[in-house]
């Protein structure tokens, strides 16, 4: 397994919208594998093709120690309305509030190509919308407000300046470390045992997808 290079906002290849897979192959596999590799290494909890410069239909997920693979997915309907803060692995350091749906049925095929079909709320509701934005070139910056946009625009052409030629490079001497203590982290139970009632020295919970 490899850890691959982010794309970051300013890649065209995260505007662009992906093509469906034809058939789940070994080469898609690994590159599935990589992908997982990759979200644990830079401590996500979702990351869509278009963000490693792959222009497949196909995106990973795993927001509480399931993980997720979703080829050529579709949301057949949705329902409710959530707002909640959200961040990309595409948008370093930059945070928003983004209204959705807060409850999806999603279908799509699985890493050995069966069909599936899910019904999500809370987080992974957020996060296969927020995933499947990205399969169509779309980013959670573009449902925020003109005004809220342009200030975090502002803030983004600080951090972009880190980001030479739109590459965010994961630092190979730690990355497999780093995506090793996020996989036990999120197989681990949580210690408060209901959401919401969070651990207060915890660091405050910003997902990146
Ligand atoms: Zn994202």
């Amino acid at each position: 397994m490899s850890v691959l290079d982010i794309r970051v906002l300013g890649d065209p290849v995260l505007r662009e919208r992906t093509t469906p897979v034809a058939a789940v192959t070994d080469e898609l596999r690994a590159l599935i594998d990589d992908m997982f590799e990759t979200m644990y290494a830079a401590e996500g909890i979702g990351l869509a093709a278009p963000q490693v410069g792959r222009s497949e239909r196909v995106f990973v997920a795993d927001v509480d120690g399931t993980p997720y693979v979703f080829v050529n997915p579709e949301i057949v309907s949705s329902e409710g309305l959530d707002r909640a803060e959200e961040g990309c692995l595409s948008i370093p350091e930059i945070f928003g509030d983004v209204n959705r749906p807060d409850w999806v049925h999603a279908r799509a095929l699985d890493r050995d190509g069966n069909p599936f079909e899910i019904e999500a709320t809370g987080l992974l509701a957020r996060c296969i919308q927020h995933e499947l934005d990205h399969l169509d070139g779309k980013l959670f910056i573009d449902y925020l407000s003109l005004l809220k946009r342009k200030f975090v625009m502002r803030n983004w052409e600080r951090e972009a300046a880190k980001y030479p030629d739109f590459i965010r490079r994961l630092d190979p001497a730690t990355a497999s470390q780093t995506a090793e203590r996020t996989r036990s982290r999120r197989n681990r139970p949580r210690d408060d045992g209901e959401q919401g009632q969070a651990d207060p020295t915890a660091p405050p919970f910003e997902p990146e997808l």
